[in-house]
């Protein structure tokens, strides 16, 4: 019998448990699994609130549909009736400039517009910066050249390509949403691989992006009717209920005779396995006694996140435009870094006639905000709104949701330093790094990574007992 521990229950640790339990039913290796969550509830980052028949997510909103991973676990667990779809007919965002909203042009993808004609209307861009847009495609040989063949910041890459404008007003604010703050530090290779690749077979992105076109796209993103939570509640279901330690914080890990021992506030406990998904600062500070190196190379910054949802009645009295949503540029004067219009982004979810407003507080402002209490910060995020969409009614239901260092930064070298730390955790017979520190932070990427250790974990116990 192997014996498991999984430290974290956010989706990480929990897809990483559900995928467990599903070799255990195969017929697979008997497994002793023990999931140790330090607070009173499972999920971590993921909530749904429900109330007064809108779904308020405090955490994530859905996932990327291009990457398959978060589907196909929705599927598997009965809730494909369930899936719904951004509505990406009305998908438009919009940019605070000088107090105004102004849309960004049609069809960009992130900062890099698929048709150059779109930028003729736009109040969004300078002229310079239109002209910069225009000459990225006539500088494609010279950009191809340029292509460093090492990483560098995404603030060098979207600088090199469309100036510092357009990473100001559009590639800051949609990154640092994202991934902890600063486009400066973000390693371009580990957050914007596609488009790196583009650089280096064409030069220029926009030529990158046109030579897609015509590639049928399925709505951006997608999501739960009744919310995110319903996954992390139907994996719960499917998880034995004797695995699940609630209220049991790991405290630290070592390793003893060819085995593991976890440490808790509880205890201690031997085991052959342990799956670390505890964020990322959390993890780096249980492997500094196990192995310098690798918690220096865990080292990173991360940043806090700030979400006040917003519900109201009558969507009528509170006028918004058509679209998904808004981003601040830094230097704006606003705490916000953004805003969703989730009854526009998503149908289906809010009681008819019904607006939700999602805003959300990131980096310095996080901080501020995070120390506020629930009144204070809700109050600070309705004045925040109010002087950018007008006088606001009272909402029918608010939700503020703190995530502290909720947001780790890949910062340049990125994937380098994470080879490295697979090596040396490779050789740690049995320790695995789940979450969102090092493969990727969406749910997707989190999803595919836990079922995947998990599956190498139990074809390499088959294969090791013949
Ligand atoms: C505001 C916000 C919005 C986001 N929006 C999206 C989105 O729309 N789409 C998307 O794909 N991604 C989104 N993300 C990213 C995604 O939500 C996260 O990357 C993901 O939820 C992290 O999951 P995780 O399991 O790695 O970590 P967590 O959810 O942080 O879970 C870690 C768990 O470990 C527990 N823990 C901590 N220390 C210990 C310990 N010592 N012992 C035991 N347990 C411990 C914690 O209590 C927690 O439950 C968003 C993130 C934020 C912050």
């Amino acid at each position: 019998m192997k014996r498991v521990a999984i430290v974290g229950g956010g989706v990480a640790g929990l897809a990483a448990a559900y995928e467990m339990a599903r070799v255990a039913d195969g017929g697979g290796e008997r497994m002793r699994v023990v999931l140790y969550e330090a607070s009173s509830r499972l999920g971590g980052i993921v909530e749904t609130v429900r109330e007064g028949g809108f779904v308020i997510e405090g955490g994530p909103d859905g996932w990327m549909t291009e990457k398959p991973w978060a589907r196909e676990l929705a599927v598997q667990l009965g809730l494909g009736e369930e899936l719904i779809y951004s509505n990406d007919e009305g998908r438009r965002t919009y940019v605070l400039l000088d107090g105004r909203l102004e849309a960004i042009p049609d069809g960009m993808r992130m900062m890099v517009p698929a048709d150059l004609a779109t930028l003729d209307q736009s109040a969004l861009f300078s002229a310079e910066a239109k002209d910069a847009f225009r000459n990225e495609v006539t500088r494609a040989e010279e950009l191809r050249a340029a292509a460093p063949a090492q990483d560098e910041s995404v603030a060098e890459f979207v600088e090199r390509h469309f100036g510092d404008e357009v990473l100001e007003k559009i590639g800051a604010p949609l990154l640092s949403g994202v991934f902890g703050g600063d486009v400066r530090k973000l390693s371009v290779r580990a957050v914007m691989a596609p488009f790196v690749a583009m650089e280096r077979e064409h030069g220029s992105l926009i030529a990158g992006l046109q030579a897609r076109a015509g590639v049928k796209k399925a709505p951006i993103f997608t999501t739960l009717r009744s919310g995110l939570g319903t996954l992390i509640d139907r994996m719960v279901a499917a998880i034995p209920q004797a695995w699940i330690h609630l209220g049991v914080e790991v405290v630290s890990i070592r390793r003893d005779g060819g085995e593991w021992v976890v440490g808790t506030n509880v205890g201690e406990e031997r085991f052959d396995v342990v799956m670390m998904a505890a964020p990322v600062h959390v993890a780096r500070a249980l492997m500094e006694p196990l192995d310098a190196r690798a918690a220096e190379l865990m080292e990173m910054e991360a940043s806090s996140a700030v979400v006040v949802g917003f519900a109201y009645d009558d969507a009528a009295r509170v006028p918004v435009p058509a679209g998904f949503g808004f981003l601040v540029p830094a230097g704006s004067n606003n705490l916000l870094l953004a805003c969703t219009f989730m009854d526009q982004k998503f149908g289906d979810r809010i009681p008819a006639g019904g607006r939700l407003l999602r805003a959300f507080f990131g980096g310095e402002a996080a901080k501020r905000v995070m120390r506020c209490g629930n009144d204070e910060t809700a109050a600070v995020a309705r004045m925040e709104l109010a002087r950018i969409l007008g006088p606001l009614p009272e909402p029918r239901v608010t939700v503020v949701r703190r995530w502290p260092l909720s947001l780790p930064q890949y910062g340049v070298g990125h994937l380098e330093r994470m080879a490295e730390l697979e090596e040396r955790v490779r050789r740690m017979d049995g320790l695995w790094l789940l979450g969102n520190g090092y493969r990727g932070v969406g749910l997707p990427d989190l999803i595919r990574d836990a079922r995947e250790a998990v599956r190498t974990l139990a074809a390499h116990t088959v294969s090791s007992l013949h």
